[in-house]
């Protein structure tokens, strides 16, 4: 039983059914699920998930899926919140913590996106998917549409990472590699749609990925006892996760299990494609395309969001910021990460470390503040990162 209600237009608050298949609004705005709050209060209380069985799936009532029968799970969500004292110490703060995605199926928080995502889909009678990924959604989706019988069809950049596209493949999707960027495999796909009524899956181009992403933000209120943390780092492509995280809490706050506080929310991109960070900073309401996107953090290699908006927007009504790192930084924090607390994270997670660094450092960020690092996936999934000419690795020359 979901209490899903509607959809509602981000942009212009424009109400559709959630009853079939849809992608943005008609001003082009992406979507969002609103709920019956009131009578989720009613029934429920903000204790009952700790009964429940391990899993996103958990928090049913603030998910949209209406029969259970539907749900596509391999075992997403409830990543372990751990606390990195070393690095804090390094660092200079007492109270830093890491979110470690990386357990998830398939190995990034694209597994939470893609179990609602998936079991919506299936829930709507969907026989084929599309969607542009740079990579590891790629790999969370066919992962839960080859356990729930839809045809998928990706486009990635063919210097994705090799893993990512062999996951596709292995998955049984139809997997295309193109010569460009994630926008480039987003034009593809979209032509595709148009051709073929494929259902398009593009990031924030369907409502219910982000409902599965707003669950990291649902676990963090619990994590700490329903008492906020004071900032939460995210490295932001397209941003579904710091947007989801940002609804969930909005969400919480309505039902009255958390109080008026929100944590700073903050986006960490890379100087290599900063969009984000660049619209932050003109405070622009929306980003500019960022031309000749290069970063080693692939994920986060999104010249122009849809939801650009949505994420300034959460970082502003937080008190948040938006920060860049140069690749070399990511490099060094993620070799730091492993021989400190024992972490091999992906690169894009490891932005979020330098970026700490430098707001600690320009007084943003405070000793006895309490600060979740969101790591976004495992950086096995990165093998050909680990490059033996890099000057993090050191190989010993004799014994
Ligand atoms: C997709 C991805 C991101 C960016 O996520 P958004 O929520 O779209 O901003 C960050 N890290 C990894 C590992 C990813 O796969
Ligand atoms: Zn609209």
């Amino acid at each position: 039983m979901s209490y899903l209600t509607e959809l509602q237009c981000a942009k212009c608050g424009k109400i559709y059914s959630a009853d079939l298949p849809i992608n943005l609004c008609e001003c082009g705005g992406p979507l969002l699920a609103r709920y019956d709050l009131k009578t989720i209060r009613k029934k429920i209380n903000k204790q009952t998930f700790k009964s429940r069985k391990k899993g996103l799936w958990r928090f049913k009532e603030l998910l949209p899926i209406s029969e259970e029968s539907n749900i596509v799970t391999l075992g997403e969500g409830d990543t372990p919140i751990l606390k990195a004292n070393k690095i804090g110490k390094k660092l200079g703060i007492e109270n830093l913590y890491i979110k470690d995605e990386g357990l998830n199926p398939t190995g990034t928080f694209k597994a939470r996106g893609a179990s609602v995502g998936v079991s919506k889909a299936k829930e709507l009678a969907i026989k084929t998917i599309a969607m542009p990924t740079a990579g590891n959604a790629g790999g969370a989706w066919s992962a839960y549409c080859a356990k729930a019988g839809i045809e998928l069809v990706v486009a990635m950049p063919k210097d994705a990472p090799e893993l990512a596209e062999k996951e596709s493949f292995i998955y049984g999707s139809k997997t295309y590699l193109v010569d460009g960027l994630i926008s480039d495999a987003g034009k593809i796909i979209a032509n595709g749609v148009k051709k073929y009524n494929w259902f398009d899956a593009a990031t924030l181009k369907e409502p219910y990925r982000i409902e599965g992403k707003k669950t990291m933000g649902i676990e963090i209120a619990e994590y700490f006892n329903w008492e906020i943390p004071d900032a939460i780092l995210y490295p932001t492509g397209g941003g579904v996760g710091i947007i989801g995280i940002f609804k969930a809490l909005k969400e919480l706050r309505k039902l009255g299990w958390i109080g008026e506080k929100l944590p700073k929310l903050i986006s960490v991109q890379s100087e290599g494609c900063n969009p984000i960070v660049e619209a932050f900073e003109n405070g622009t309401e929306y980003s500019k395309f960022y031309k000749n996107a290069s970063t080693i953090a692939g994920g986060i290699r999104v010249p122009k969001a849809l939801g650009d908006f949505l994420v300034l927007r959460a970082i502003r009504e937080t008190n948040g910021t938006a920060i860049q790192v140069k690749d070399s930084e990511i490099l060094e924090s993620l070799d730091l990460i492993a021989k400190t607390e024992g972490l091999f994270i992906c690169p894009e997670g490891a932005t979020l470390v330098a970026a700490l660094s430098k707001l600690i450092d320009n007084g943003f960020i405070k000793q006895n503040e309490k600060v979740v690092l969101l790591n976004t996936g495992t950086g096995i999934k990165y093998p050909s990162l680990i490059d033996f000419d890099l000057p993090i690795l050191k190989i010993n020359e004799s014994i």
